[in-house]
């Protein structure tokens, strides 16, 4: 038996935010054989994938600077999880046995459900996708009208990148400029789109119907022209989860509960976009995923240890997007992600923002390093609460049984009187 197969196995599907955080965080254990399953050789900040489209950033960073060297990294997809055996089938063919998985596969493009919008327009949620639009960008004339369909802040952040290289920018909200943003920010980011020169288009009429070769098709009946047209209208998530029999949320989901623990197997975890903790999944970002992959290491760890593993308590700061590289804005939120009315503009916004790219990287490369030194995801124990009594008031509603907490579990075990009252 070589030392590999003498040690717990935890292996990690996805080598994003969520998946490198919890892969290094695994390695301050003794005992352990930690293994990354990525289908790329190289890490992907995703966040920079619209300044990847506007040219100004490669958007990967080697997994030798992110990653810790006691992790085994094996390039590949994972093809199937089969959860009763420990065991995945890789794209590749090979098989590949854990005693404990974290499961971070993140998130992509979402189906269009557009006619001709998966053969005409770009997204831009993966690398291969943003890096398709790259050339196409390139190859176009400079006054060629430029139309991104989105506008939620990918859209908002590609529209701004593209206007200040000096494309013509159409961006069609289909509703509103932003949904996110409170009134104040949102009229700050439109005053800004303005200045660049973009056309944005709002309303329910501003909702695509279908897209062609050269124009955009909205709901009132107007036909915008466009030569290059950019898809960034929601993510959707792998089907890994659903495909493998494992439960998830409508969107497919891994479904969790509040430790990130699957509902159907304790030997599984996930974290990042690819998680649904109790089905009230935090927003799609990777202000979420790092801390997320943080408490899925820590509840692989804890168990391994025999003690109860913590539960969600993270909760946002704000949404910060890049309106070309000179121009940002912070929209600070409350810990329960709603928008305040005051944020943070203009050039110290974009510094703001460049500042938390190089972060979310650092963080990594720390956690590779010093593992354990990761705390953010322990800053937040006033949003655990929140969830908790949301969870509480949405089972009062349905009535529906809602996966437990190991901790709900024990307290019902132990003083189910007190559980009831
Ligand atoms: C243009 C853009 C800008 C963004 N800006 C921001 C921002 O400013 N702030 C913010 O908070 N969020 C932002 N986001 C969202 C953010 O990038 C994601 O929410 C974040 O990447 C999620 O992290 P993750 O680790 O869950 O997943 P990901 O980063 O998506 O990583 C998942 C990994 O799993 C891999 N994988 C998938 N399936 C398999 C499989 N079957 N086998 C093995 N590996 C698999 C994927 O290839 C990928 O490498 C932005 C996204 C985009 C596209």
């Amino acid at each position: 038996m070589n030392e590999n197969t003498a040690r717990t196995q935890v292996v990690v599907i996805g080598g994003g935010y969520a998946g490198v955080m919890a892969a290094n965080r695994m390695t301050r254990r003794a005992g352990l054989a930690v293994t990354l399953i990525n289908p790329r050789p190289a890490f992907v900040e995703r966040i920079r994938l619209h300044q990847l489209v506007g040219g100004n950033h490669a958007a990967v960073v080697d997994f030798r600077e992110v990653l810790s060297d006691a992790v085994r990294l094996v390039v590949d997809t994972v093809d199937r999880i089969d959860a009763p055996r420990r065991t995945l089938t890789l794209a590749s063919g090979d098989t590949v046995a854990y005693d404990h998985l974290v499961y971070a596969v993140g998130s992509g493009s979402a189906d269009p459900g557009v006619p001709g919008a998966a053969e005409h327009a770009y997204p831009i949620a993966a690398l291969e996708e943003a890096e398709r639009l790259r050339p196409v960008l390139e190859e176009a004339p400079a006054e060629a009208p430029v139309t991104v369909v989105g506008a939620g802040p990918t859209g908002i952040e590609t529209a701004s990148e593209l206007a200040e290289q000096g494309r013509r920018v159409t961006l069609v909200c289909g509703g509103v400029l932003g949904p996110y943003l409170h009134p104040r920010g949102r009229r700050s980011v439109a005053g800004r789109l303005a200045e660049l020169g973009v056309t944005v288009v709002e309303g329910d009429g501003a909702k695509v119907t279908a897209v062609t070769r050269d124009a955009v098709e909205l709901a009132d009946g107007r036909r915008l022209p466009s030569a290059v047209t950019v898809w960034t209208v929601g993510f959707g998530v792998p089907d890994l989860a659903a495909r493998s029999g494992l439960t998830t949320d409508a969107l497919g989901r891994l479904l969790t509960d509040e430790t990130l623990t699957s509902v159907d197997d304790d030997r599984i975890v996930a974290a990042g976009d690819s998680a649904a903790p109790s089905g009230m999944p935090l927003r799609m970002s990777c202000q979420a995923a790092g801390p997320l992959g943080a408490l899925a290491a820590d509840t692989v760890l804890s168990r391994l240890d025999g003690m109860a593993p913590e539960t969600v308590g993270f909760g946002f700061a704000g949404q910060c997007l890049s309106l070309g590289r000179r121009y940002g804005l912070f929209q600070v939120a409350a810990k329960d992600d709603t928008p305040k009315s005051y944020y943070l503009g203009g050039a110290p916004a974009a510094k703001l923002k460049e500042f938390i790219c190089r972060a979310t990287v650092k963080q990594l490369a720390d956690e590779a390093r010093k593992p354990g030194a990761y705390r953010e995801h322990k800053k937040s124990k006033s949003e655990g609460k929140r969830r908790r009594q949301e969870l509480a008031r949405r089972a009062e509603r349905t009535g529906a049984a809602l996966p437990e907490t190991e901790n709900q579990t024990r307290n019902r075990t132990e003083a189910p009187a007190a559980a009831r009252s």
